[in-house]
């Protein structure tokens, strides 16, 4: 399949923009492969108008390929969908955080609870209690006592013929009375989605009120984990996804499926039969498996970083020659979020390490960079190209635009100012030491 792929991204020739025929037919073989990763009908429909949205008309770099750009796309569509970062539990609430297994039988809820337990007293240090909500499983509470001794986590105490809610009482009168952290409730599946199931979690969650409800299903899961997600989500409410037996042969599509119908994050991923068998979730790592096409996305990564390349030999080009406006602050504040730091561009420049110093004193940090870049994209390019041009009311108006104090302005034009004449007195030395740009 990868092999017929590149062929495909291959005879894509190389134009000024994609054309609705070029993503098109790459598109062909993206839906097949992510209809082979059991990502269900709907959703590899709408993604791949999301992809081809995004795609047709998009400029194509030098020196990339149009099959790499589309390659570049499709990857990005799939991360973003599948939420960019990894979303940790909601465990630092008022104790005790009350954290409700939802899914199927045979999902892998009273196992994952068991994980999750281990993880939160090792990890995070937290007293945890774990109760089985499962009367219909003949030994189902058993199960989960078992799994409690072997990870040293305590499980509640198992009193005969009581009803769910009135186990979900006693485990919140302990985690209160004992000071227990966060309670994982383990509760019954099905081997369906029926009615009584649905009442059955809907009741719990009235009662037990919990800050987190998560989501647990096989990767397996093909066609069916729209309507899964779907359901558990409209009359649960969850909170999260946890994607079990990614340890298996299956690619994980249900991954995108059940993100794209729910929009909630997926956090965990489990990983086999052992209690430790428990990973964040990694987007990439993810996109690649569900793409099934690591080779083209190993591609994909060198071209964006060509793309880095290219952008930042510009950048110290137009700085050697002593040019650094708000635009150039403007587009070094995202790439310095891409490459972890605006030194890693700065390093691009010869003799960039004795600056180090001045620029660390800039301050330039990653809380601030996504509002400063707001500032600056709240400027006209007119502005943006001679900031002098400001005056306070036009400040307090991007101010107002952006979300800052009109001193948060002030502090960037400053530190821009000083970083400009930084650049200059480097475009000069440069000058004298005989052609920066011959060496990039
Ligand atoms: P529940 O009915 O949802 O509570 O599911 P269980 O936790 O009882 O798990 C059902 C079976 O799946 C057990 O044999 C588990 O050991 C197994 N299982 C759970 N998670 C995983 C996983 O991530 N990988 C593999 N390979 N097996 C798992
Ligand atoms: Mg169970």
């Amino acid at each position: 399949l990868s092999d017929k792929l590149s062929g495909i991204f291959d005879k894509l020739t190389r134009r000024g923009s994609l054309t609705e025929a070029d993503v098109e037919e790459a598109l062909r073989e993206v839906r097949r492969a992510l209809l082979d990763a059991d990502v269900a009908l709907d959703v590899v429909r709408s993604f791949s108008d999301k992809v081809q949205n995004r795609a047709v008309g998009a400029n194509v770099i030098k020196s990339i390929s149009p099959g790499q750009m589309v390659i570049k796309i499709v990857n990005d569509v799939l991360v973003e969908t599948l939420g960019e970062t990894a979303e940790p539990l909601n465990t630092e609430e008022r104790p005790p955080v009350i954290i409700m297994m939802v899914g199927l039988q045979g999902a892998g809820k009273t196992t994952t609870t068991a994980k999750i337990a281990k993880r939160l007293k090792e990890r995070n240090k937290k007293r945890v209690l774990m109760a089985s909500l499962d009367v219909k499983r003949p030994a189902a509470q058993e199960q989960l006592a078992i799994l409690g001794r072997q990870v040293e986590v305590d499980t509640l105490p198992i009193v005969p013929n009581q009803t769910p809610l009135q186990i979900a009482r006693r485990a919140a009168e302990a985690a209160r009375l004992e000071g227990y952290d966060v309670v994982l409730l383990d509760t019954a599946g099905r081997t369906h989605i029926d009615e009584p199931l649905m009442q059955e979690m809907a009741d719990i969650k009235s009662y037990a009120s919990p800050h987190e409800i998560l989501l647990v299903a096989d990767a397996l899961t093909g066609q069916d984990a729209v309507n899964l997600a779907k359901n558990f989500d409209a009359r649960v409410g969850i909170t999260g996804i946890v994607l079990t037996r990614m340890d298996g042969d299956g690619r994980g599509g249900a991954a995108l499926s059940m993100r794209h119908v729910t929009g909630k994050p997926i956090k965990l991923i489990a990983t086999g039969e052992k209690m430790d068998a428990l990973d964040e979730f990694a987007p990439k790592r993810i996109a690649d498996r569900i793409l099934g096409m690591g080779d083209i996305v190993a591609l994909v990564e060198k071209a964006a970083a060509t793309i880095d390349q290219q952008e930042a030999e510009r950048a110290a080009m137009r700085m050697a020659k002593g040019k650094f406006d708000l635009q150039d602050l403007c587009d070094q504040l995202a790439m310095a979020e891409k490459m972890g730091g605006l030194t890693g561009i700065m390093g691009l420049l010869p003799g960039v390490a004795k600056m180090k110093d001045q620029l660390a004193s800039a301050n330039i940090d990653d809380r601030i960079i996504k509002r400063q870049r707001a500032i600056i994209l709240s400027m006209t390019p007119k502005e943006r190209r001679n900031p002098d041009i400001l005056k306070a009311s036009r400040k307090r108006r991007i101010a107002a635009g952006s979300g800052v104090k009109v001193e948060e302005i002030n502090k960037l034009l400053k530190q821009h100012r000083g970083m400009a004449d930084l650049m200059k007195s480097m475009g000069g030395a440069n000058k004298r030491g005989g052609g920066l740009m011959g060496r990039a």
